[in-house]
């Protein structure tokens, strides 16, 4: 069955997102292999908690590199965001890139599971929505002293309680799982995907073949050229 085929008997769909649907918008995966960020330390040590507490100019040294403020959504998250606004469909993703929302997917559908690099806070004072870039030009907070960050979860945070039900939640209530732009062995995802109901049905759009979940199906191809021929 192609994806039409499978959004078409669907009632409720949830879209498990990653790096990979990113990365037609020209946003790199800084965890690939040889990735732009190729230094000494890993992003483990630079996106953690102890980095930005410890060492808090590499960290942010590190993160700059993270925004594309001028990457634009591309058709995968356009046709994902139509489905949402007919009320057919919610987006949980991995990536913190804001495409998902420039891409005019209502707010209560989404879950950006790991934040979202546009939304700054000061550690300090905990004002919250200040200006990314004011953040860009500098991590000290003007108004107090404090040092800001981008609300994303960094290595040794945990994922808020609030934001986790409402994952789960959406996926309890699917009938189709549609993985795209990301591996389903990897947290969160596998984890995730236990939640759903037995009958729902689980897809994965990749390149390459993947190792699926009993009873999972796949569509080996581009994700974009798939959600390009998809009508909402
Ligand atoms: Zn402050």
């Amino acid at each position: 069955m192609d994806l039409q085929t499978y959004l078409d008997q669907a009632q409720k769909i949830v879209f498990l997102t990653g790096a990979g649907v990113s990365t037609a918008s020209g946003i790199p995966d800084y965890r690939s292999k040889g990735g732009l960020y190729g230094g000494k330390e890993r992003p483990e040590y630079l996106l953690s908690r102890t980095c930005l507490a410890k060492e808090p100019q590499k960290f942010y040294a590190f993160v700059q590199k993270m925004y594309y403020p001028k990457a634009q959504p591309n058709v995968i998250h356009q046709k994902m965001a139509q489905l949402a606004q007919k009320g057919r469909a919610k987006i949980i993703t991995q990536n913190i890139d804001d495409l998902h929302r420039q891409a005019g997917t209502p707010e209560d559908c989404l879950v950006e599971f790991h934040g979202n690099l546009y939304e700054i806070f000061c550690q300090k004072c905990g004002q919250r929505h200040l200006s990314y870039q004011d953040y860009l030009a500098s991590p000290i907070h003007i108004g107090c002293g404090g040092i800001l960050r981008p609300d994303i979860i960094l290595y040794e945070e945990g994922i808020p309680t609030s934001r986790l039900q409402r994952a789960i939640v959406a996926i309890q209530r699917a009938d189709l799982l549609v993985v795209c732009g990301t591996s389903l062995v990897v947290y969160p995802f596998a984890d995730l995907l236990e939640y759903r109901q037995s009958r729902a049905q689980v897809v994965a759009l990749n390149r390459e073949a993947l190792s699926l979940p009993r009873g999972a199906q796949q569509i080996i191809g581009d994700a974009r050229e798939q959600f390009a021929q998809v009508r909402v």
